[in-house]
C-alpha cells in the first residue's frame, strides 16, 4: 500500500505539492506539481528538488545584491520557508526564461518529512508577465521588436494553409540619417516615437506594427491580399505624413518634410518562409527609394530583384564571368567630341538578358560583393582600353566603399593598372587615363582614411571623380579632404537644366566651385538638345547622357552552357 495514499487528497488541490524526504528528495507529488516539472510521478520520485524544479529569487538576495544560484536558494526556502513563505520563481531548465511566479511554503511533518507547496502568486505573475511583454517590446517606441515580429510571422506563415496569406509593409523614414544628423539623436527619436504613436492609432485589430530595424518599421496584415495591402500602405503613408506635419517635429531651419516609402509583399504559394515576402518588401521598399521616395511600391512593380534572388544570380554571374562592362560615351559639350567613357557594369542571365547595375548594385553592395563586381569590371576595362587601338580617352570607373576596405581588392587593381599601363607605353605618364568615380552613397565616413587607401592610386597618376555631385549633403568636404579632378553633376539634377530656372541657380554654383577649384564638371542624364545646350552655355564642360550614346557592351555577350 502506498504509505502516502492520505496524500493522494492533495491531487485536487491547484497549488503544487510536493513531499520530500528529510535529505530533500522527493517521495511524492500532486498531479499538479508533476504539470509544472513536466515529469510523471515515476521519474519524480527519489530526485532531490533542485533536479525536478529550478527555483531562484524573483529579486537580489545576498548582500552583494546579486541573486543566489538556484541551488542555494533552494536550501534556502527549505530551512527558512517552514513558517514564512518565500517569493521565487520557476525557471524551465536549460530555458533562460523565466516561465512561473511561485511562493513557495514548507511544513515540517512528523516523520522529518517536509511538504513543499508552490502557489502562483498574481503580483510575482505580473511582474513575470511585465519582464515578458518588455523582452517583446522595443525599449524606445513600445512596438514590437524585430524578435517578436519575427515570431508572429513564423507562426502566420505556418497558418497560411487556409490559404488566406498575408502582407507586409516594410515602412522607412525617408532621409532618416540625414536628419537625425543634422537635428540631432533627441529630435530622431521624437520622430521613431510619433511615428509609432500614430500608426498604432490608424490599424485595425488583427493588424500588427512593430520595429523591424533603426528607422525601418514592419506592418503584418493577416488575410491581405496585395491589393488590400496597397491601400492600407498608403493610408498610413498618407496620414502618418500629415500627423507629422501637424506635430511639427522638425525644428525651422533645417529640412522641414517628413515622409515615409513603403515597399508591400503579400504571400504567394511558393514561398517556403518569411523571409521571401521580407526579401521582396524590401526589394518593393528599395524600389520607392529609387523612384524618389515619398511613395508606396508593391513586389510586383520592382525592377530590382530582391536580395534573395539577386544573391543566387550575382554569385553565379561572378563565378561565371558574366559581368561584363557596358561603355557610355561623355562628350566635350561645345564640340559634341568624345573625350571620356565610363564603364558600367552589366550583368548577363543565363539566358542572355542583359540587367543594367542600376538593378543589382545595391543588393551587391549588401551582400558585400559590390568589389568583386569593380575588379571585374576594372580588369575588363584595362584589357580593353590596354588592347583597343590607343584613343587617348580617359576611362571613368566606379567603385564601391567595399573595394576602399579591402586591401587585396586594391592591390589587385594596382597590379592590373600596372600591366595595362605597361602594355601600352604609359608606365612613365604623369596621368593615367582611368578616372575612379566615388559617390557619397559608397564612401567611407572618414575621407582620410579614403585618402590613405586611395593615394597609391593617386600617386600612379589616376585622377578621382565624385559621382552624382548633388543628390547628398556632405559630398562637398570630398572637396576639400581628397584631390579631386572631376566633378559628374548628378542625372535628376541636371535633366532639369533646361526648364527649372532654381535647378540652374544651383548647377551655376556647382560650375562656380567647380571653376575656382580648377575641376571639370560633367552632367549626367542629357536626353535632349534643349538641356546639352542649356549646360554648356552655362560653363559645363562634358555631358553624359543618352543623347550622346547609350551604355554598349564591347563584345556581345558570351554565354557560357550551365
Ligand atoms: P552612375 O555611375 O551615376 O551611372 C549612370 C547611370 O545612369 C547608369 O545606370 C546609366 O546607364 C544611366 N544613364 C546614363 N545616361 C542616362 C540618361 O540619359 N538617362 C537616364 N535616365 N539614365 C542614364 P546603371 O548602369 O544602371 O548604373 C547605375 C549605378 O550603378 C551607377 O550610377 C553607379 O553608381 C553604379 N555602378 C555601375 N557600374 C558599377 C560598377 O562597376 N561598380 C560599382 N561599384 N558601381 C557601379
Ligand atoms: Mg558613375
Ligand atoms: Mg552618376
Amino acid at each position: 500500500m502506498n504509505p502516502f495514499s492520505d496524500y493522494a487528497l492533495l491531487d485536487a488541490l491547484l497549488s503544487s505539492i510536493a513531499v520530500l524526504s528529510p535529505e530533500g528528495r522527493i517521495v511524492w507529488a500532486n498531479r499538479s506539481f508533476c504539470r509544472l516539472s513536466e515529469q510523471p510521478l515515476e521519474n519524480l520520485t527519489g530526485l532531490p528538488l533542485p533536479q525536478a524544479l529550478t527555483l531562484a529569487p524573483p529579486y537580489p538576495e545576498d548582500e552583494a545584491g546579486a541573486p543566489l544560484p538556484p541551488e542555494d536558494f533552494t536550501q534556502h526556502l527549505l530551512e527558512h520557508a517552514a513558517t514564512c513563505p518565500a517569493e521565487c520563481l520557476l525557471l524551465r531548465a536549460g530555458r533562460a526564461e523565466l516561465s512561473y511566479a511561485m511562493i513557495g511554503c514548507v511544513s515540517l511533518l512528523p516523520d522529518g518529512h517536509r511538504l513543499l507547496e508552490l502557489k502562483e502568486n498574481a503580483q510575482a505573475h505580473n511582474l513575470h508577465q511585465q519582464l515578458y511583454e518588455q523582452a517583446r517590446r522595443d525599449a524606445l517606441t513600445g512596438l514590437l521588436n524585430r524578435q517578436s515580429l519575427q515570431m508572429l510571422l513564423h507562426e502566420l506563415h505556418q497558418n497560411t494553409a487556409d490559404a488566406r496569406g498575408y502582407a507586409l509593409l516594410l515602412l522607412d523614414i525617408d532621409r532618416f540619417k540625414v536628419l537625425n544628423d543634422y537635428y540631432g539623436y533627441e529630435v530622431g527619436d521624437e520622430i521613431l516615437l510619433a511615428l509609432g504613436y500614430h500608426a498604432a492609432g490608424l490599424l485595425d485589430e488583427g493588424q500588427s506594427f512593430g520595429r523591424w530595424s533603426g528607422h525601418e518599421f514592419l506592418c503584418v496584415l493577416p488575410g491581405f491580399d496585395l491589393n488590400r495591402a496597397q491601400i492600407v500602405a498608403e493610408k498610413l503613408r498618407l496620414a502618418l505624413k500629415d500627423r507629422f506635419q501637424d506635430d511639427e517635429l522638425l525644428p525651422e531651419g533645417g529640412p522641414r518634410e517628413l515622409t515615409l516609402s513603403i515597399g508591400v509583399a503579400a504571400w504567394r504559394p511558393e514561398d517556403r518562409s518569411p523571409q521571401f515576402l521580407l526579401s521582396r518588401a524590401n526589394a518593393a521598399l528599395f524600389e520607392a527609394k529609387h523612384r524618389g521616395r515619398n511613395r508606396t511600391v508593391t513586389d510586383d512593380k520592382c525592377r530590382g530583384d530582391s536580395i534573395f534572388i539577386a544573391a543566387g544570380l550575382l554569385h553565379d554571374a561572378i563565378r561565371e564571368g558574366r559581368l561584363l562592362p557596358a561603355f557610355q560615351p561623355i562628350v566635350e559639350l561645345s564640340t559634341r567630341r568624345v573625350v571620356a567613357d565610363e564603364a558600367l557594369a552589366r550583368l548577363i542571365t543565363p539566358d542572355g538578358t542583359i540587367k543594367p547595375a542600376g538593378l543589382f548594385i545595391e543588393a551587391a553592395s549588401q551582400l558585400q560583393l559590390a568589389h568583386r563586381i569593380d575588379i571585374a569590371i576594372i580588369e575588363q576595362t584595362i584589357q580593353h582600353c590596354s588592347t583597343a587601338p590607343f584613343s587617348g580617352i580617359a576611362h571613368f570607373v566606379n567603385i564601391s566603399a567595399d573595394l576602399l576596405r579591402q586591401r587585396e581588392g586594391t592591390d589587385r587593381i594596382m597590379e592590373l593598372m600596372q600591366l595595362g599601363c605597361n602594355r601600352c607605353g604609359l608606365e612613365g605618364a604623369a596621368v593615367k587615363p582611368l578616372v575612379i568615380e566615388i559617390t557619397e552613397r559608397e564612401m567611407l565616413n572618414d575621407t582620410r582614411e579614403a585618402l590613405d587607401v586611395l593615394r597609391p592610386f593617386i600617386d600612379f597618376g589616376l585622377r578621382l571623380a565624385v559621382d552624382d555631385f548633388g543628390s547628398g549633403y556632405s559630398s562637398f568636404r570630398y572637396l576639400v579632404d581628397l584631390p579631386i579632378s572631376f566633378l559628374k553633376i548628378e542625372g535628376e539634377l541636371a535633366r532639369h537644366a533646361a526648364t527649372d530656372r532654381r535647378v540652374r541657380a544651383i548647377i551655376r554654383g556647382i560650375q562656380a566651385i567647380a571653376d575656382d577649384l580648377g575641376l571639370i564638371t560633367i552632367a549626367e542624364h542629357i536626353e535632349d538638345e534643349a538641356t546639352a545646350d542649356t549646360l554648356r552655355d552655362m560653363g559645363v564642360a562634358w555631358g553624359q547622357g543618352y543623347l550622346f550614346g547609350r551604355p554598349e557592351l564591347a563584345s556581345a555577350p558570351c554565354i557560357l552552357p550551365r
